[in-house]
């Protein structure tokens, strides 16, 4: 397939998937689905990175980091044995108090992921839509879902992702303040390594089990940025 426009930058983009299994919906991208968008970004000489990867400076003209929300069991049932076969990896944001509940990562899934190099972070205790709740629980829902997730998991957490990818300023400066290292927004768009004011707003591009893909490489090649960014501004989304 040939590239829709220049990929020869190094600006990194950040995919946003949530499941990987049938039958598709906009959450769930159907194993076949995922393993032919792996199998293009391979073809076009992708390789991906973890955040942590990205933040160390590692990140080349064509590399993408390939991010997954809420901790799904499937992330590593469907989508765990596609990536380390294109030896690509993965970061995984779970939901902490979901971790070990029936259709959830548990611990030892996470930790064979975490050995083949797979990085997990934080997307909260209970999925709450941050900006609507006050200070303490805020705080807690940030900063103890790490804590926790650490605990329960064995590997370490130093990366954050906000639900419904809403935040406020008020979520901003307690995880500029923390342990974190990084935090995933669903702003569209590319990210630029060394970028240090957008560390805590990272941008993603988030694939649905409807894209075909053709959709799929015209989103990696940045063509619905334009698109989503007017969605996001349409749902006032900061
Ligand atoms: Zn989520």
């Amino acid at each position: 397939m040939k590239p829709f426009c220049s990929r020869n930058s190094r600006d990194v983009r950040i995919l946003c998937y949530h499941r990987v299994r049938s039958p598709r919906s906009y959450l769930s991208v159907e194993p076949e689905d995922f393993e032919a968008q792996i199998k293009h970004l391979a073809g076009l000489g992708y390789e991906s990175l973890t955040l942590e990867g990205f933040f160390s400076g590692h990140a080349k003209p064509r590399s993408v980091v390939i991010t997954f929300d809420d901790g799904y069991a499937d992330n590593f049932e469907q989508a765990y044995p596609i990536l380390k076969n294109y030896g690509f990896t993965a970061s995984i944001f779970c939901i902490t108090e979901k971790m070990n509940s029936p259709g959830f990562l548990n611990r030892s899934q996470i930790q064979a992921m975490a050995r083949d190099g797979f990085e997990f972070g934080s997307h909260t205790l209970n999925h709450p839509h941050l900006p609507e709740l006050d200070g303490e629980t805020k705080k807690r829902e940030i900063l103890e879902s790490g804590v926790r997730l650490k605990t329960l998991s064995g590997v370490d957490v130093r990366y954050f992702c906000y639900p419904y990818g809403q935040y406020d300023r008020e979520s901003l400066a307690i995880l500029r303040d923390s342990y974190y290292r990084g935090a995933c927004s669903n702003r569209p768009g590319p990210n630029r390594p060394g970028l240090e004011k957008d560390r805590f707003l990272l941008r993603r591009t988030e694939i649905s089990g409807y894209d075909q893909l053709e959709d799929f490489d015209l989103k990696i090649s940045g063509a619905y940025d334009a698109l989503h960014r007017l969605l996001h501004a349409v749902r006032g989304r900061p």
